[in-house]
């Protein structure tokens, strides 16, 4: 199951929004948590 990496819960895949950078493909729980990853993305982004 994909983790959000900003507030660290469990997603649903088909449900959660979706963000590449890198290559690679991150999951969030909502537009908040997205916006956040995307202004500070190398604070997150090994999150996972
Ligand atoms: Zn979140």
């Amino acid at each position: 199951m994909p983790v959000d990496p900003v507030c660290g819960i469990e997603l649903d895949e088909e449900l959660a929004l979706l963000h590449e950078y890198g290559g690679k493909k991150f999951y969030f729980c909502c537009n908040g948590c997205r916006r956040i990853f995307i202004k500070k993305p190398r604070k997150y982004k090994n999150n996972t």
